[in-house]
Order: structure tokens, then sequence, then C-alpha cells
């Protein structure tokens, strides 16, 4: 049995990734899309087949409520519409898969929240990392001891910009810069492979005031969290560096080194080792769609009504911390987090 799933928002992500990754799927397939370009609308249908009947305008998306071959909504639109697309689908009966960050406020995340637990529909945030091998690996390895106790996480996302006109550099619209865009797969991704929730934000922001991209958003922050136990995550984000997507857990009897972490394909994993003859060894695994497997990992939580790891609350958690980290940066002082999180969401 097959999850069929309408996509919303016909951009890069949903063009380059999703549309293809949903023919690798299993358990998923394309049954709807949805977009504010009726040319575009068309040409997609036309290359997926998707019949003229389950294409929508954000206008009538409503409509979808009817469609039962759709039994899921893919939201891959600018971060200040997810929240309206999550209630409206929720209000159409539709599962929700929504694209990160979830929202651009940790209030508009517990009205998503609230939205989808009344209609009684599942909500995953589409944190691809936790369903990618190499990250996965990493997180077993920790939780093994593989690398003895953890003492420090350096993690880094960083990229250069694009158009200044697109909506990632207006704050309506994405909700900040670098920090929730990509600086969340370090956050996130950290608190995923540590298997815990930080207790304090301590953080620095730059945006350059001649350079049209930052009149809005930030450029680059860099934040250190406090986990339990005193282990430190540092990390840093930019819109303005080269691609750098990468970090490195040390332990005090090894380390793991993750290059191209938050990528969609081109990982490599180190694994520092206190051995004379052998002290770097790179691990081989499989490479996979992660699209893909987010996907079937979502619809077999349907199929088989169980609750998705990467929920609304995990979310949330991290939009919390994000407002955290962005208070931190303001004021220059650390920021706690005691009593602001739920206890420990990750699995
Ligand atoms: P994009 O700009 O390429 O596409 C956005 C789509 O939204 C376009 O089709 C555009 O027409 C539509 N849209 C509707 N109203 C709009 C408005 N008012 N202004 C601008 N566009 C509007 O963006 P994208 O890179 O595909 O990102 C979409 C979402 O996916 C974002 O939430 C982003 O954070 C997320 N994303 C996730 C990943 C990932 O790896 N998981 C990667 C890229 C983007």
């Amino acid at each position: 049995q097959q999850i069929g799933y309408a996509v919303i928002g016909l951009g890069h992500l949903t063009l380059g990734e999703i549309l293809p990754a949903l023919k690798e799927c299993k358990k998923s397939k394309i049954a709807a899309l949805v977009s504010g370009h009726p040319e575009k609308l068309k040409k997609t249908g036309l290359m997926y087949n998707v019949p003229e009947s389950s294409q929508y305008s954000y206008e009538d998306f409503d409509e979808i409520a009817n469609n039962d071959d759709v039994d899921a909504v893919f939201i891959v639109l600018p971060n200040s519409m997810h929240k309206e697309f999550t209630i409206r689908s929720a209000k159409a009966g539709k599962h929700v898969l929504c694209e990160k960050p979830m929202a651009i406020s940790s209030d508009e995340c517990r009205e998503m929240i609230e939205a989808c637990k009344a209609a009684s529909v599942k909500l995953m945030i589409a944190y691809r990392i936790q369903y990618e091998p190499f990250n996965t690996y990493v997180k077993n390895q920790i939780r093994e001891k593989a690398i003895g106790t953890v003492k420090f996480v350096e993690a880094q996302n960083g990229q250069s910009s694009g158009n200044p006109d697109h909506w990632r550099y207006k704050k309506a619209l994405s909700g900040g810069g670098a920090l929730p865009d990509i600086g969340i797969y370090c956050l996130n991704t950290t608190r995923f492979i540590l298997d815990a929730e930080p207790e304090e934000v301590f953080a620095y922001q730059y945006s350059n005031p001649k350079d049209p991209h930052f009149k809005e958003i930030d450029e680059m922050v860099n934040w250190q969290m406090k986990f339990p136990g005193g282990v430190v995550a540092q990390c840093s984000t930019s819109y303005q560096i080269h691609t750098s997507k990468r970090y490195r857990v040390v332990g005090d009897e090894g380390w793991l080194n993750l290059d191209n972490a938050y990528g969609y394909v081109g990982q490599k994993l180190l694994h520092g080792k206190p051995e004379e003859h052998t002290p770097v060894q790179e691990i081989s695994i499989k490479h996979v769609n992660q699209f893909a497997q987010e996907m079937d990992y979502f619809s077999d939580c349907i199929l088989n009504d169980t609750q998705p790891y990467t929920s609304g609350e995990v979310g949330l958690q991290d939009q919390i911390i994000i407002e955290a980290i962005y208070e931190s940066a303001k004021t220059g002082n650390a920021v706690s987090l005691k009593g602001k999180l739920q206890k420990n969401l990750n699995r």
C-alpha cells in the first residue's frame, strides 16, 4: 500500500529533489500538486502524470478534502506559509509533512501542533538528516560509547548567498537568515546525535551592513550550546562562505568527523581512534536518497499509526532554541533554556 502525497510549492526543492525522489519511494507516491503558477502546475502535472483534477491553486486548495487519493500534504513553501498550509491541510483531514524550519515563531509552531491534534492527523517536520544512514551511524556509535564519553561537538553549515530579492532574505517570509535556514541543521543534528537537549546558549551574530542580502536577516551566527554533563557544542552558520557542511564529535576515547554531513550526497566519515597504526579510519556506508527515506518513513508512520520521530514538538523545540540564540546575540548574555524546553525529545 502506498501513501498519496500532495506536494505544495513547486520551487527548487520540490522540482529538484522531492518529485524525483517520490519515483524512488516504495510506500509513497505523488497524488496531487499545488502551486500559484498555473503554467508550472500544468507542465509539472504532465511530467509526473498528475491529472488536472488533482492540480490545485492556493485559493482552491481546501477542495483537497474531497480527494481520496491524497493522504498527506508535503509543504515546501516559504517558511512564513508553513503555518497556514499546515492548518488548512489538517482541516482537510490530511496528514502533514512540513519542511524545516517548522515556522517563523514558537507560537506558530504551537498553533500547528494544536491544529493537527484537533484534526487527529500526524505532523512530521522534514529533518531528513535523521533518516540518513551516515548521521544515524554516528548517533548509534555515540550511544554505544565507540568514542568514549563525548566532550565537544563542532558543527558548521554555511554556503554563499543567491539573489537578494529571493524570499530567503525577507524577514517576513523567512523568519530569519542563515540560522533558521541552514544553521538549524547544526542545531537539530547535534541534539539528535547527542540524544540530549541543551541547557543554555550563548551567541554572536554578524551581518555586513553594506551587503543588500543582509538588510533584514542574519548573515552569520556563531553559538555555543551547553548540554548536561558539561558537553559543549560550538556551532557556526553563514550565508557568506564557501559551502561547508560538517561536524566533529570528540570524546575521551576517539572522535567522529562527518564531512558534507548535511548535504544531499557526498558524506565522508572519519573515525579517529587511539590506535598507533590506524589512528584515522574511513567508514564506508552506502548512500541513499534521503528524501525517499524520509517520505517512506512518514508513510510507514501513517500506515502503522505510529508517531514520527521528528514530530511537531521536535520542530517547536528547535524554534524555542533559535529564539534563545537570537536573544543571546542581541543581549550579549548567555540564555538559560531551563523550564523553556520539553523533556528530551530525541529518540
Ligand atoms: P523556492 O523559492 O525554490 O520555492 C518556493 C516556492 O514557493 C516557489 O515555487 C514559489 O513560487 C512558492 N511561493 C509561494 N508564495 C510565495 C511568496 N510569497 N514568495 C516566494 N515564493 C512563493 O524555495 P525552496 O528552496 O524550494 O524552499 C522551500 C522550503 O523548503 C523552505 O521552507 C526551505 O527551508 C525548505 N528547504 C528544505 C531543504 C531540505 O534539504 N530539507 C532544502 C531546501 C529548502
